[in-house]
Formats: structure tokens, C-alpha cells, sequence
């Protein structure tokens, strides 16, 4: 066979496979595994934005190749919703671009602007497209650890000097996976400021800004870059509108990164199913009241984790954004060693923090995309287990 070239190589093993092998094992001998794992809501797609896709399929006008850059009609409803919901203007056919979910965009931006040997920050524990993308680039990742103590935020202390000036880009992440964790308009500001200093491209992954409880509200990087120099964002209708099958998002932001990115995108893709961008149409100019009642649910469901875990002792923060728990591993176990007994002893599947890299290590994810009952019988599971 022939052999893959080395940028496969590049790409570290699946970090999940020998939660994967267990889980398949507890399976076969019958067990009823709780999975609190995945990063994929339960709740389905408002019936509203599905409605609005079965119309759209049945026109024949819909089944041709899309354009590549998204209809202008979703980008002005993109536009607009970045005004009523930020605050931001954006010139909807030079500062937005559709993308086939975020994740695309996200895995795309260094293509766009590293070349070889180039450094891109990359936040640890992270989401793990940034850094393979980054990879696969030929880019040089640099991690930026989150940290506890700093409220799981990069500083810029932890950079040095020549990398900072050395970098073209940075991965942001609020509200963050896995960490839950929030930034506030000082570390917005401060993040543009150093992106003006060491001429950065910040790429904010915004994918959980509307997932947020107790009255917070996620922000944009835009509201602090205003002549939208040195950043572009990448959102999603994924976790807002319980659409992570539908694959699409956009990036919006500096207009030549757009160009760019876009420019990239018309030698690969050919755009979004023009069905789907009308469902997403629907989606951001529709009732809202369904990204309301999402909230109520995700807040009640960490709730109950949260109190779960604080009961065993678990140290805990109590996120005020995205549908996830990090929670501190007990001590005597690694976060691989915890995740493989809970399966082992319990039928209860969290994930491993260093499966989102080296600073994950210490730290294990739950996740509260499954329902109340089953929440609460892997928190029941969990409180049982011999420590
Ligand atoms: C879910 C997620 C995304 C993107 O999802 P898409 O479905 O590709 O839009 C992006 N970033 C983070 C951190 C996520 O958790």
C-alpha cells in the first residue's frame, strides 16, 4: 500500500481510542453506560427552522450549486444579527462568509495565513482542531496553557517576548471548551491590544456564545477590535440552534481575512446547500424563545452536576457558558487512569482532560448533552465509586 504522506503522520493518535476500546468492551458484556461525552446536543433542531428546510428542499431552485461565499441573504441575516446581538456592523458581502460549519473555517484559517515554520498560539486545554489544523498547515503550534489560577485564560507572561512577535495567529475560545470558562471585556481588549503590538490575527471560535446562564452573555471580539483589524470570528448554529448535523456556521470579521479565507474555500468546497442556509435564515431572524428555553436546560443539568460533584468533594468551578463540567481529577489517578476505572467499575463515560492537550492533564470534561434522568444516574454512579 501506498504510504500516507507525512502530514498524516503529523496528526497524533486518536487520544480517545482507549476510552473507545473500553467502552466498546463494557457494551458487549451488556453494561447500560451513561455517556457524558459528547459535545452534541440532545435537544433537536426548533421545529420552526426544520419547517423552514423541508419548504426550501422541495424547490428546485435550491438543488443547483450554491454560492461559494453564502447567499447574500444569509450574510445580511448574519449581519443583522450581529447588530441586535453585539452591537457590531458588518458589511455583509465583504466581512461574512458562510462556512459548512464552523469547524471548517476553524480548519482552514491557517492554510490562509501560516506559511511553513510559521507560529500559531494555540490555548491549552483547546478544542484539538486548532492545533492539528495548524499542523497540517506546516505552522508551528505554541501552547498558551490555561490555567486555573488565571480563570483559564492565556497571559501574556506565559508568551515570550520573540514568540509573541514571531506569531500570525491565535486561537481564542470563550465561552470555552472544555473549561466552561468565561472572558470579560478587560481580556478582550487586552488580547486586541497585543494583537496590535505584535501584528496577530486573533481567531475567536465563538461557538458557545450563546450558551450562557445566571443573565451572562458571551461577547464578541469585535466589540473590541472596532475597525475589525486584527480579528476574525468563527461562529456556529451548532450549539445555538441544536443543529450540529446541518453543518453550517460563518466567519465574520477583518475583511481581507474573509477575502482570504474565502478565496481558499472556492478551491476546495462549493458552498452550503442553499436549503440549509434558508433554514439558518430562519434560524437567526426567527423566534428566539427556543435559545432560551436551551439555556434553562443546560443551567438546570450543570446545576445538578455541580452539586453532584461538590458533594463528593470534586473541586469545581460553576460555568457560566457552554454545556460542559471541568472538574478537577481525585487525587492518585491521571485523568486517562479515572476516566478508564469509571468505565471499568461504574458504566459511566466522561473524557480524559488531556485528550484536549498537556495542560488538560489533572482535569477530567462531563458533558450535559444527555437527559436530567441520565445525568443524575452518572452522578449517582460517580458518588458511588470507591476512592
Ligand atoms: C462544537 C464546536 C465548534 C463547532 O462546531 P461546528 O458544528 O463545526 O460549527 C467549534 N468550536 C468549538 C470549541 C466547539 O465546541
Amino acid at each position: 500500500m501506498v504510504m500516507a504522506a507525512s502530514r498524516i503522520e503529523k496528526i497524533p493518535p486518536y487520544i480517545f481510542a482507549r476510552i473507545d476500546k473500553k467502552k466498546q468492551e463494557a457494551r458487549k458484556k451488556g453494561v447500560d453506560l451513561v455517556d457524558l461525552t459528547t459535545g452534541d446536543p440532545d435537544l433537536p433542531t426548533p421545529e420552526h427552522i426544520v419547517r423552514k428546510m423541508q419548504e426550501a428542499t422541495a424547490d428546485p431552485r435550491n438543488h443547483r450549486y450554491p454560492s461559494y461565499e453564502g447567499m447574500l441573504e444569509f450574510r445580511k441575516a448574519v449581519a443583522d444579527w450581529y447588530m441586535k446581538r453585539f452591537g457590531v456592523e458588518l458589511n455583509p458581502e465583504t466581512e461574512v462568509v458562510a462556512l459548512i460549519g464552523s469547524k471548517e473555517g476553524i480548519a482552514h484559517i491557517p492554510w490562509v495565513y501560516l506559511n511553513e515554520g510559521d507560529v500559531a498560539l494555540i490555548p491549552s486545554p483547546g478544542y484539538p482542531v486548532y492545533k492539528i489544523s495548524t499542523l497540517l498547515a506546516g505552522g508551528i503550534p505554541y501552547i498558551m496553557p490555561l490555567r486555573e489560577e488565571h480563570d483559564f485564560l492565556p497571559i501574556r507572561e506565559h508568551i515570550p517576548e520573540d514568540v509573541r512577535r514571531k506569531a500570525k495567529i491565535a486561537f481564542l475560545n470563550y465561552p470555552n471548551n472544555p473549561t466552561g470558562a468565561h472572558a470579560d471585556d478587560e481580556f478582550y481588549e487586552r488580547a486586541v491590544y497585543e494583537a496590535r503590538k505584535s501584528d496577530i490575527l486573533l481567531c475567536h471560535d465563538a461557538a458557545y456564545s450563546e450558551v450562557t446562564f445566571d443573565g451572562h452573555q458571551g461577547k464578541s471580539i469585535l466589540q473590541f477590535d472596532h475597525n475589525k483589524r486584527f480579528s476574525i470570528e468563527f461562529h456556529s448554529l451548532s450549539k445555538t440552534y441544536c443543529m450540529t448535523g446541518w453543518r453550517i456556521g460563518f466567519a465574520v470579521g477583518n475583511s481581507d481575512a474573509i477575502q482570504n479565507l474565502g478565496k481558499l474555500k472556492t478551491n476546495i468546497d462549493s458552498g452550503v446547500f442553499q436549503a440549509i442556509q434558508y433554514a439558518a435564515i430562519e434560524a437567526l431572524t426567527g423566534s428566539q424563545e427556543s435559545v432560551e428555553a436551551m439555556r434553562t436546560v443546560y443551567a438546570r443539568r450543570r446545576d445538578i452536576v455541580f452539586d453532584g460533584l461538590t458533594a463528593m468533594g470534586i473541586k469545581v468551578r460553576k460555568p457560566l457558558g457552554t454545556f460542559y463540567i471541568w472538574a478537577r481529577v481525585p487525587t492518585g489517578f491521571s485523568s486517562a487512569q479515572f476516566a478508564e476505572k469509571l468505565i471499568e467499575e461504574k458504566g459511566v463515560v466522561l473524557t480524559p482532560g488531556s485528550g484536549f492537550g498537556e495542560e488538560g492533564e489533572g482535569y477530567f470534561r462531563i458533558s450535559t448533552t444527555t437527559s436530567e434522568e441520565r445525568i443524575r444516574e452518572g452522578i449517582t454512579r460517580l458518588k458511588s465509586m470507591k476512592l
